[in-house]
């Protein structure tokens, strides 16, 4: 099982993924399936309630990636253990949940020389 935002898969994190609402609670998002996906708790913890965020590159206020809507291929690609946005709604996820935090490069370089990082394409709809 791997975060649907940053990729990180279960096996190489202490706290265990939890469900994410990709629209919150607090906004009356359902406990459906299409509205909620597994992540981090990195990424769900810094996600919070958010549902947008800005792109730091335009500065505009954009949808946060959704996992139920959006293609990852589409949005992010990785340059070593940094995530790059593709789209403004790519930069304001990376952004909001801090995904390329020093820590997470960290262990993102450390997975990357173990050959454990990135994911292969293949295995992106692996829930
Ligand atoms: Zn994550």
């Amino acid at each position: 099982m791997r975060c649907e935002y940053c990729q990180l898969a279960q096996e190489f994190t202490v706290l265990p993924h939890q469900i994410d609402h990709v629209r919150a609670t607090k906004y009356h998002g359902p406990n459906t399936m299409e509205n909620t996906c597994f992540a981090c708790a990195h990424c769900n913890g810094a996600k919070g309630s958010n549902v947008a965020g800005f792109d730091p590159e335009t500065g505009i206020l954009v949808p946060l990636f959704n996992p139920r809507a959006d293609v990852w291929n589409e949005h992010f690609r990785w340059q070593a253990g940094i995530l790059i946005g593709h789209s403004p709604i790519a930069r304001a996820t990376i952004d909001v949940l801090r995904i390329n935090d020093p820590d997470c490069v960290e262990q993102r370089e450390e997975l990357i020389q173990a050959g454990l990082f990135p994911p292969a394409v293949f295995d992106m709809d692996e829930r």
